[in-house]
């Protein structure tokens, strides 16, 4: 980006609602990237003449948690609207959408820059339905390729959260998109997982001077499915518009996709083109009206969300950076939580400073390795903590600690069972580390007498020869003092003699 220009970005967020039922008939909702297909339709998802669509309340009070949660204000009374259209996708002609009167409106979101905390203001919140998918299919045996279409997503809830042209570069847009991801996922309106496409991106992007208030021309970049893809197309889009101005033509308002191989925006429909949805309010729904009382218990419930999680994580004396890391996702969260709860009653306490990094520089670096989820893997709060305590009491060493956190992923034993079995008590007795030391000494007098002419580098070489006597399990720290101790007597006899 030049200096003299600034990105200004607004982001439309799509975000299925965990739902059992779809929104207007009482489908199941199912996995749409592996179900079969069509088998969970029926005459109102599937468009039939004469069918009514019925409102799942779920969805309403799932919408409702995320306004709240998005500091919006809720509507006494939204409507649904059609929004009228064709593709494949969609057999009724018509998406059932909110328009002129959404369910929320004015809210915002928190996000942390490398220039501090920004807020990013929402300018509404509706609720609509998905469409159905296409799946494209080359050439089948014999036949041409062709275009399938599986209804299973029909109908399903979504929940539509537009951001005002607030965001100003692509890792901002990123930095929000994760935000929002985090807080539908810590309302658990929503899986978060983004390869199952339950998350979609569509970002509006345009380009101006800095210091300029107007906003210019934008372009629309639809379908975008995953952060990388976010990233990647608004900075694409930014450089793009960037060029065009300095070349000093201007920006077509259109609508693009992402070419996610050659990593390049392309046009599909210019402003001459475009929709005109001939929205209208839909005639065979009542308008969504929301008891104030049912409201303020929904807000009352509403768990502690992420911004507010990260404040109390610091003033536990966690850094910015791994505080953030811990609260991104509610699992892991919880997970940190449950240890310093039960790392605060163990004598004496294991600090949540401590907890922390043990978790971000050991524990997360072995999960993804093994590419195992929090969720999934065997240990629990209190084993970890168990851990800790031995290596806090000089049980066991900081490697071993290691060796057993890495067996805990794979077993359900404890920490101590994992010790016994391996023989990884650390020995911390004095007298068999002196002895090892004196007998080490002995043995390479030729080493301690470079040692003691000046060459330092020799000491960590006879720590090990040490710690190899005693198999690796005594107390490096012992080892150390003994060693040096020991150096330091030998050195005093030589100068005396
Ligand atoms: P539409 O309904 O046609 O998509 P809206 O005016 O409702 O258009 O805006 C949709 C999104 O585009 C919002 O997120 C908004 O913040 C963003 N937006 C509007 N104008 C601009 C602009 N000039 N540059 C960047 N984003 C914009
Ligand atoms: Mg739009
Ligand atoms: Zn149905």
């Amino acid at each position: 980006m030049t200096m003299n220009h600034q990105a200004v970005i607004g982001l439309e967020v799509h975000a299925e609602l965990l739902t059992q039922s779809k929104m207007f008939c009482s489908c199941r909702v199912v996995d749409s990237t592996t179900a079969n297909p069509n088998l969970y339709t029926c005459p109102v998802c599937s468009g039939m003449p004469g069918t009514l669509p019925v409102t799942n309340q779920r969805a309403v009070y799932l919408g409702a948690m995320v306004a709240l949660a998005l500091h919006c204000e809720v509507a006494a009374e939204s409507i649904f609207a059609r929004k009228n259209y064709f593709y494949p996708d969609l057999p009724k002609g018509y998406q059932i959408s909110q328009y002129e009167r959404p369910l929320a409106t004015n809210g915002h979101i928190t996000i942390s820059t490398s220039a501090g905390k920004r807020k990013i203001r929402i300018r509404r919140v509706h609720l609509e339905e998905d469409t159905g998918k296409l799946i494209h299919r080359d050439k089948v045996s014999g036949a041409g390729s062709m275009s399938l279409v599986d209804l299973n997503r029909a109908g399903v809830p979504l929940l539509e959260i537009v951001s005002e042209p607030d965001i100003r570069s692509a890792s901002e847009a990123v930095a929000y998109a994760k935000e929002l991801q985090s807080i539908l996922t810590y309302l658990k309106v929503n899986s978060g997982n983004m390869e199952k496409g339950v998350i979609r991106f569509e970002a509006n992007v345009s380009v101006r001077k800095t210091r300029s208030e107007k906003l210019n021309t934008r372009t629309e970049i639809k379908n975008l499915n995953s952060f990388r893809s976010l990233r990647h197309s608004t900075q694409y889009e930014i450089d793009r518009q960037i060029s065009i101005l300095t070349a000093g033509k201007t920006v077509e308002q259109q609508t693009l996709g992402w070419d996610e191989a050659r990593e390049v925006t392309v046009a599909q429909r210019s402003k001459e083109q475009a929709h005109d949805y001939r929205y209208f309010p839909e005639p065979d729904l009542p308008p969504v009206q929301i008891d104030p009382v049912w409201l303020q218990k929904i807000g009352d419930e509403l768990p502690e969300l992420p911004t507010e999680k990260l404040e109390r994580f610091r003033s536990m004396g966690l850094n910015e950076y791994d505080a953030q890391v811990l609260v991104r996702q509610r699992s892991v969260a919880e997970f940190f939580e449950g240890a310093v709860d039960r790392g605060s009653k163990t004598d004496p306490p294991i600090q949540a400073k401590t907890i922390s990094n043990w978790l971000t520089s050991q524990l997360f670096g072995m999960l993804h390795n093994a590419r195992i989820e929090i969720e999934d893997m065997h240990i629990t709060p209190a084993h970890l903590v168990d851990l800790l305590a031995l290596l806090q009491s000089n049980s066991i060493s900081a490697n071993s600690a290691k060796q057993v956190m890495r067996e805990m992923l794979e077993t359900r034993a404890t920490p101590q069972e994992i010790i016994s079995e391996h023989e990884l008590e650390q020995v911390n007795d004095v007298a068999s580390i002196t002895k090892a030391v004196e007998d080490v000494l002995r043995d390479h007098p030729e080493e301690v007498k470079s040692l003691l002419s000046g060459k330092d580098s020799l000491t960590n070489w006879l720590l090990g020869q040490v710690m190899r006597t005693l198999n690796g399990k005594a107390n490096p720290q012992i080892v150390r003092s003994l060693l040096k101790k020991t150096l330091k007597r030998e050195a005093d006899t030589n100068n005396t003699r």
